[in-house]
């Protein structure tokens, strides 16, 4: 996945200025997205982002209601002091015995996806630091196929996302933009057309790009 090694401690992370939680999807996906994103400020969208904001539509619309029993609240804000994070949680189920379900809306079908987990996982990190308790699991619900799936917040998922929040501070940082990798992942990014992977990936042909933009 071209993800760099930038190391550092989330304990480092305090004080920072909080980093968007959604990154953690983009930095898992591709470190240069999340580079693009964080250091040069670039968004774009293409059909899968756009997709995507259709799904959370509803999700995004603050409020709760109760099904059964069961407290839901919508476009819960929620953030860490100790990891230097902030975001919102789709779905938070807080159920008859007071435990809290985080839920993250998803497009595309039932299927397991490393970023998508770690995203769910960090904002079940700033749950339990807001209000003190323990979230063993959550969900993901997929648009397409209209089907959770349920993730354990095990501790290696636990190591991943704290790591991957550090990495991103590092980044924040640094604000070095690392290579591109061309990929077949590439071809959905939304992205794309500013990164252009398939030249800047190779430094010959940027080189020789960069070259011909002063030709006349
Ligand atoms: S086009 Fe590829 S290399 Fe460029 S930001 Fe997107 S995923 Fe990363």
């Amino acid at each position: 996945m071209g993800r760099a090694d930038f190391r550092t401690s989330p304990a480092k992370a305090k004080m920072r200025e909080p980093l968007a939680l959604s990154l953690l999807n983009d930095f898992l996906y591709c470190n240069r997205r999340a580079a693009l994103k964080i250091v040069e400020g670039w968004r774009s969208a293409n059909q899968h982002t756009a997709r995507g904001d259709i799904v959370h539509e509803h999700a995004d619309l603050r409020g709760y209601e109760v099904v059964q029993g069961v407290k839901i609240l919508r476009a819960l804000p929620v953030f860490s002091d100790r990891l230097g994070l902030n975001g919102k949680c789709d779905i938070v189920e807080q159920r008859p015995d007071q435990s809290l379900f985080p839920v993250e809306f998803k497009v595309g079908k039932r299927r397991q996806w490393e970023n998508d987990d770690a995203q769910l996982c960090a904002q079940a990190l700033c749950l339990e630091e807001m209000f003190h308790t323990a979230i063993p699991r959550g969900a993901v619900f997929h648009a397409d196929s209209k089907r959770r799936r349920e993730i354990e917040f095990t501790p290696a998922l636990r190591a991943l996302t704290e790591k991957t929040i550090g990495d991103l501070h590092v980044l924040l940082d640094s604000t070095a933009i690392p290579r591109a990798e061309f990929r077949e992942a590439c071809e959905e990014c939304s992205l794309y057309d500013i990164c252009l992977p398939r030249v800047t990936s190779q430094p010959a042909l940027l080189h020789h790009a960069a070259e011909r933009l002063f030709e006349t």
